[in-house]
């Protein structure tokens, strides 16, 4: 960003915290579900510049933190059977299982690579026609479409060893379940902006009509998360409540046709479960029967019996009971270096989130 485009910026954002300021005193909690969303809002210190009464809460936004332990003793699983290659998202190798985490499990000498772009597990099965490759689907709405891709190309170029086992999973009905289950008191939902590009704004229109919460989607600029801030600050002192796209440079009122198309040739709606949250009806994607073929869930494989750390605390920061601050391991034995949770590995987790930047502010401090 250029000097001139940053000093806009700022005094474009001091206005807007100003006027937040103005509209009211009441405390309003609002929870952002995006992984992205809850790293921009600490980077650029919003939490500290918000007026006290505005409190932003980060929500099950990031899909590596919302997998739970039982999903990752499956993959562990899946990745101690012969001939067999893991091919996953960087992250994922450091969440810890029951009694192991796949970076244990490659240090034991189990294949396991890492990519950047899904697609890239296609020329790992070409290349190692004898080996089952496995790819850990893992995302919202926002990558599942890259993944129906390579889906599809498997299909296309017949990749026999080729295998999928799918994390994906919905946006709308946790939003659903959160309200719902009424664990945390929520004001408003800044709505993730990614996700929206593909979903669009309809499948929000639930929560203002049901709930009568406000919805605002918001980019990812410092100006972006605060002018969404505003309106729904807006909303809630005028008693009223609608979704509002405040990204309209990226989201459309149906979102990205081609996108969804894809996701529904290759996917169909599953129960599925949320680390801390448990089953949320409809709310993961797998396979269709047509692609049965391909869905690693059909290896028959000893998975561990799942037992969950109760000291760890990810199930009440996802769900925005707690921040990881009110979490007893907190920096204490539980860092990025050593995570406990998943809400620790993955950089767009909550508890990674508070433990980089606020370690960061007491450093500044000293
Ligand atoms: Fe779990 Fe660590 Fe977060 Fe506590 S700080 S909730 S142990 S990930």
């Amino acid at each position: 960003m250029s000097k001139y485009n940053e000093d806009n910026s700022k005094t474009l954002c001091k206005n807007i915290l100003n006027k937040i300021k103005e509209l009211t005193d009441e405390k309003i909690n609002i929870m952002e579900v995006c992984g992205t969303h809850t790293v921009a809002i600490f980077r650029s210190g919003l939490r500290e510049l918000l007026p006290k009464n505005i409190n932003l809460i980060s929500g099950p936004g990031c899909p590596v933190c919302v997998t739970p332990t039982s999903e990752i003793d499956h993959i562990i699983a899946l990745a101690r059977m012969k001939n067999t290659i893991i091919v996953t998202f960087g992250d994922m190798i450091n969440v810890p299982g029951t009694n192991s985490s796949l970076k244990i499990e490659k240090a034991k000498g189990a294949n396991i690579q890492i990519i950047y772009s899904p697609i890239q597990c296609l020329e790992i099965a070409v290349k190692n026609p004898n080996q089952n490759v496995v790819l850990i689907g893992i995302g919202f709405e926002t990558t599942t479409p890259l993944l129906a891709s390579v889906v599809l190309e498997a299909a296309k170029d017949s990749v026999p060893n080729f295998y999928f086992f799918s994390l994906a999973k919905l946006m709308p009905p946790i939003m659903r379940e959160l309200l719902q289950k009424k664990d945390a008191k929520l004001d408003g939902f800044l709505c993730p902006g990614h996700v929206s590009a593909i979903i669009g704004t309809e499948p929000y229109q639930f929560i203002p009509s049901e709930y009568h919460i406000p919805c605002v989607i918001a980019g990812f600029e410092p100006e972006d998360i605060l002018i969404a801030i505003y309106h729904i600050v807006l909303q809630k002192r005028n008693k009223v409540a609608c979704v509002e796209n405040g990204y309209k440079r990226v989201v459309r009122k149906e979102g990205n046709p081609t996108a969804l198309e894809k996701m529904s040739e290759v996917f169909t709606h599953t129960n599925s479960s949320w680390r801390g949250i448990g089953i949320v009806a409809k709310s993961g994607l797998d396979l269709k029967e047509k692609y049965r073929k391909m869905n690693a869930r059909n290896f028959e494989v000893d998975i561990e019996k799942t037992q969950e750390n109760h000291d760890c605390r990810c199930g009440d920061v996802l769900k925005g009971v707690i921040t990881p601050l009110q979490c007893p391991l907190f920096r204490k034995v539980c860092t990025p270096e050593n995570p406990i949770g998943a809400c620790m590995v993955s950089s767009e987790g909550s508890c990674a989130a508070f433990y980089k930047y606020s370690t960061e502010s007491l450093v500044k401090n000293i």
